[in-house]
């Protein structure tokens, strides 16, 4: 624990005016589950904004899906609209993440802006397109979810900006995966990974692969999608561009595992992806 961690003030907003002038202040930060922030305790903390009281704890369809930044992972898993393909792969992250607790307190924002490699939300999120909606003392704007992350928790938010809501846009009849490989079941993740694709005729006109945990921001692994692009699935196309994608990531090596352990799961998570997700496009799962 962090014995500097002493923040002198506690704010719980009920708008979201009020909470963007908060956060503008010196060392305001916000506060939404607290799962991170009460573990990484940052010394430089002197306010804390609580966003929990803003409205931000819904999933509606809306020009495709939204789901306001508060939303607990508990939250996401009794939401039926989770429930259909593609969407799907953002069910099976969240059911990933951690044990049954602590999902009923983390919060899909937060997961999002703590913006650690590992974090399993993000992965799912960019295969879908998603869109982070910011809000901030001049009003709100939007930034692509892949466009997000800057580097380990490091994002494009700016003073007085929080996360406001995710956007994920229509999504074409498509099928796709979240795989993850934990040191135990409710471990973060050695790697992770997602892919999303799109099925005319047998041919794939459209995926998306994304890893976790093996760079310091989500990974689109957009050469390894180029692979995929265009051609019929076979077990050997899966194969080809899960090494595409394996040779793109730049694991570090930890306590947890070494670079070349994190790599070859890499290409082992990325197939996984694609077959799965291709057995769900065609609706065979
Ligand atoms: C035992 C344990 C196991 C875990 N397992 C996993 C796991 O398997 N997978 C995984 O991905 N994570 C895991 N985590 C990490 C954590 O639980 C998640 O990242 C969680 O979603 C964080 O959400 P929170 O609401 O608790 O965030 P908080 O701790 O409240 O905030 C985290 C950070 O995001 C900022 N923040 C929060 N909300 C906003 C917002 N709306 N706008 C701007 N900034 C914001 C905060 O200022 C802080 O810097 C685990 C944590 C613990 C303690």
């Amino acid at each position: 624990m962090d014995a500097h961690f002493k923040p002198e003030h506690y704010h719980r907003p009920t708008d979201l005016k009020t909470a963007s002038l908060l956060l503008a202040r010196r060392g305001a930060r916000v506060i939404a589950g607290g799962t991170d922030l009460l573990v990484t305790r940052p010394a430089d903390t002197e306010t804390l904004i609580d966003v929990k009281e803003l409205g931000l704890s819904f999933i509606r369809e809306e020009a495709g899906l939204r789901i306001g930044s508060t939303t607990t992972f508990s939250d996401l898993l009794r939401s039926p609209l989770l429930e259909r393909y593609p969407y799907r792969v953002l069910y099976d992250a969240a059911g990933e993440l951690g044990h049954h607790n602590l999902r009923h307190i983390a919060t899909l924002g937060g997961n999002i802006c703590n913006a650690v490699p590992s974090a399993d939300a993000p992965v799912a999120l960019i295969a879908l397109d998603a869109i982070a909606v910011i809000h901030g003392p001049t009003g709100e704007r939007t930034v692509r979810l892949d466009g997000f992350f800057k580097f380990v928790r490091e994002t494009v938010l700016k003073e007085g900006e929080f996360l406001k809501e995710i956007a994920i846009p229509v999504q074409p009849e498509a099928g796709a995966s979240f795989q993850k490989l934990g040191r135990t079941k409710v471990d973060i993740a050695l790697v992770n990974a997602a892919c999303r694709l799109s099925l005319v005729g047998g041919v794939i006109s459209e995926s998306r692969i994304v890893l976790g945990a093996v760079y310091p921001t989500p990974l689109r692994a957009r050469a390894a999608e180029d692979v995929l692009n265009g051609n019929e699935f076979s077990h050997a196309l899966a194969e080809r561009s899960a090494q595409v994608a394996a040779d793109a990531a730049m694991p570090i090596s930890d306590h947890r595992a070494s670079s070349e352990y994190r790599r070859e799961m890499s290409y082992v998570l990325v197939k996984r992806a694609i077959i799965k997700a291709h057995e769900r496009a065609e609706g065979t799962l």
